[in-house]
């Protein structure tokens, strides 16, 4: 008989329930880039996106009891803590706690993942949450960008089909419905990266880098108004 959490073998462990997440070691970090090369391709280290110019402290609200028994339970309609996919650790350079991250994720679960999933897009989280660890290890100079703040989160509609057409419905319908509302939206080719709460600059929240890369190409503020014709939403 074994019921404990298989933990640790390659970086990658997994939840009672079944979740699959990294251990932000060595190994744990390059299981996690591996997999986002497999789902995302170039470009999935985001290693050059523009970092929000100061991240603030965003006070606990609603999970102020977060502790690490709660990894592998629900923390909105249909997302657990789990699904950041590593385990929240406080972040010095932008003055978060452990606390305070997971109650970013809890946010952006529930006010934008949770409304996609309503609206009926089949959305996986190709990467969620990023430790400082794994996001120095991803090229990052500094981690005040909203990944590693649990504020940011990678999605892709895999499956059949082109998953740059996919990522482009589900880029236009964030952008026309301003869910969220997102302070970031990111059209990437095979993903959307989105982020709510950040510091991102009015002027430059909506971005397209059509593989993932620099340089990323300003549309003009939240409503898009400069958007190439087959990423209009209006
Ligand atoms: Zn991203």
């Amino acid at each position: 008989m074994c019921d404990k959490p298989v933990e640790g073998r390659g970086g990658v462990a997994v939840t009672p329930s079944g979740l699959k997440y990294y251990l932000d070691t060595p190994a744990g970090h390059q299981a996690a880039k591996a997999d986002m090369q497999a789902s995302m391709g170039p470009g999935s280290a985001e290693g050059t996106a523009p970092a929000p110019p100061q991240a603030q402290p965003s006070p606990p609200e609603g999970c102020e009891n977060y502790e690490d028994s709660m990894w592998d339970k629900p923390c909105s309609k249909y997302f657990k803590f789990s699904q950041m996919k590593y385990k929240p650790v406080a972040n010095p350079d932008a003055n978060l706690s452990v606390t305070q991250i997971a109650c970013n994720w809890q946010k952006i679960c529930q006010n934008v993942l949770d409304p996609l999933i309503d609206a009926g897009f089949k959305i996986t989280i190709s990467s969620g949450y990023r430790t400082p660890a794994f996001d120095r290890s991803l090229g990052a100079k500094n981690t005040i960008g909203d990944h590693p703040c649990g504020r940011a989160t990678d999605l892709q509609i895999l499956g059949q089909g082109d998953p740059s057409e996919k990522a482009k419905d589900l880029f236009k319908y964030i952008g026309k419905n301003n869910v969220g509302p997102f302070s970031q939206l990111i059209y990437e080719g095979r993903w959307v990266h989105v982020a709510l709460g950040g510091n991102s600059p009015a002027g430059v929240s909506v971005l397209v880098a059509r593989t993932g890369a620099a340089p990323y190409q300003q549309v003009g503020g939240r409503a898009g108004p400069s958007l190439p014709p087959d990423l209009k939403w209006a």
